[in-house]
């Protein structure tokens, strides 16, 4: 099958990528490795993330992404071109047009610079949208109407929060606390509490297998690995889900902050909606347990996880795609 459109998700955690017709055709980790000595990008996606932690000193792996900002144009091009060769394979007789999900606080050199990167990378036309727009149109709102919509995306470094009135974002904020910040949040508590030293990724696993937002009469209990901070060996210990509430619940609390100060931002009429409709999560991060009840609660609107909250924003970029002329004006820049 021809492919002449790709839509792009450039997460801060994961990135998919998604074709019309057929769906999301790729998700992979936003981790590059660069050699240092070079200066040269040796892998990205999978195979970068495979390498981290076996490296030498003079190769760097890292998620380019992580703060949410697109700051190294050389590193976007590379994950660009490295998604369209996985799409379109090495020889290709279109050049795709691609949109490109962009954070909604993007500066206009960094645009410039995502635009630049597509184009170099191989596509024909770059059109950028912002990332709220996307998971709010992914995630099945009606954002054209002129109700307000709430979406809230929990990603892996940041969460977006934004209000959607008439195909724009009326008011938002941004904040560096999202799951990253939950799985920091985790070993912290588990070093404290036990004198244990785990992983980022050790940690990012007992937030998927249990973790939860809310304590629980029935708690789910995990067995974990970590060194002992004194004696410096191996020692396994058991958690439960509740302390995981316990460690998680700072975390939580700044980004329903977060959700109050939009609130407090956005016009009367529009709060009045959002208080009938109530407020969507999205984002790989909104998928922790009891979240979207915890969240209500504290709040006082109901809240509801989007369906396949991982990939609205890559849904996003289809529907956009296949219908440019009735989106275009959500679009940000074009080239
Ligand atoms: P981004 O858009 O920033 O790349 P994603 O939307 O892909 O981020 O979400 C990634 C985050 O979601 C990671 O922090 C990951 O640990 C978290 N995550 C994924 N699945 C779950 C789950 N079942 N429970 C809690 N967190 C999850
Ligand atoms: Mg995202």
């Amino acid at each position: 099958m021809l492919v002449k459109k790709i839509g792009i998700d450039l997460g801060t955690c994961n990135c998919a990528v998604f074709v019309p017709k057929r769906g999301v055709v790729l998700k992979e980790p936003s981790v590059v490795a660069v050699s240092l000595i070079e200066n040269k990008i040796l892998a990205v996606g999978e195979r970068a993330k495979e390498m981290m932690g076996k490296t030498p000193d003079n190769i760097k792996v890292y998620r380019p992404l992580r703060e949410g900002v697109i700051a190294d144009y050389r590193v976007t091009q590379a994950m660009i071109r490295y998604f369209l060769r996985k799409i379109l394979g090495y020889f290709r007789i279109f050049k795709p047009d691609l949109v490109i999900g962009v954070p909604a606080g993007c500066t206009s050199t960094e645009s410039r610079a995502v635009i630049e990167a597509g184009i170099s990378a191989g596509a024909k036309q770059v059109f950028l949208a912002k990332e709220p727009i996307l998971s709010a149109i992914g995630a099945g709102l009606p954002i054209e109407s002129s109700l307000g919509h709430l979406i809230v995306d929990i990603g892996g470094g940041t969460t977006e929060v934004a209000v959607i009135s008439l195909g724009g974002i009326v008011s938002w904020k941004s904040v560096r606390i999202a799951g990253d910040k939950m799985d920091f949040a985790i070993a912290e508590y588990i070093r404290k509490k036990y004198n244990l030293a785990i992983g980022e990724q050790m940690a990012e696993k007992i937030k998927i297998e249990i973790g939860t937002a809310l304590p629980e009469k029935e708690e789910k209990k995990m067995e974990i690995k970590g060194r002992d901070l004194i004696s410096g060996l191996p020692r396994n210990i058991q958690i439960s889900s509740n302390e995981i509430a316990i460690a998680l619940s700072e975390v939580i609390e700044e980004i329903i902050l977060a959700i109050k100060q939009v609130l407090r931002d956005t016009p009367p009429e529009l709060s009045a909606d959002i208080m009938d409709i109530g407020g969507i999560l999205a984002g790989g991060g909104s998928l922790l347990r009891n979240l979207p009840k915890k969240i209500s609660q504290s709040i006082g609107i109901p809240f509801k996880l989007a369906k396949d909250p991982l990939f609205c924003v890559a849904r996003g970029t289809g529907a956009m795609l296949e219908n440019l002329e009735i989106y275009k004006r959500c679009l940000v820049a074009k080239k």
